[in-house]
């Protein structure tokens, strides 16, 4: 498969590892936004969450809960991102899910955890929330 995350696993493309299991494998972001950037990506090859087996995702929210503890320790976070996207809509790049560990410092200047506040239309949220409870 001609997927650049499943070569980085296989060895076949170099990369910085910092974690892999049976299931998760870590590596150091090329083009950090950060000092200590990190991907976590299953061994599997899965598009997107839509895509990813329950098993898969829970040992990656599982490896990324006990990697952003080292990094925040380790790189003397003040804080951490934690992002993942879906989807071109959304801005993924790379067609193999990955996890993306952020370490943030208090006045780093880095704008992606906020976004301009304007209070909802209720009528819309809540017709939202009923579109998305009647697909459970
Ligand atoms: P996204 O798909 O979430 O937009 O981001 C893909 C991420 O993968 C980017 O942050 C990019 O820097 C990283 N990336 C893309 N190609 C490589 C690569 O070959 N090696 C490494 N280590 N990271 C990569
Ligand atoms: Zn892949």
């Amino acid at each position: 498969m001609d997927c650049i995350f499943c070569k980085i696993i296989q060895g076949e493309i170099p990369s910085v590892k910092v974690y892999e299991d049976d299931k998760v494998f870590a590596f150091m972001d090329i083009n950090p936004l950060s000092s200590g950037h990190t991907l976590v990506i299953p061994r599997t090859h899965a598009e997107n969450i839509f895509e990813i087996s329950e098993q898969d995702a829970t040992a990656v929210i599982k490896a990324v809960k006990m990697l952003s503890t080292a990094i925040k320790k380790g790189i003397q976070a003040d804080g951490i991102n934690i992002l993942q996207l879906n989807g071109k809509a959304a801005g993924q790049l790379v067609p193999h899910l990955h996890v993306h560990i952020i370490p943030r410092w208090i006045g780093d200047g880095i704008t992606i955890s906020h976004w301009p506040m304007k209070a909802g239309d209720m009528k819309e949220i809540a017709g939202a929330a009923e579109k998305i409870k009647a697909e459970l």
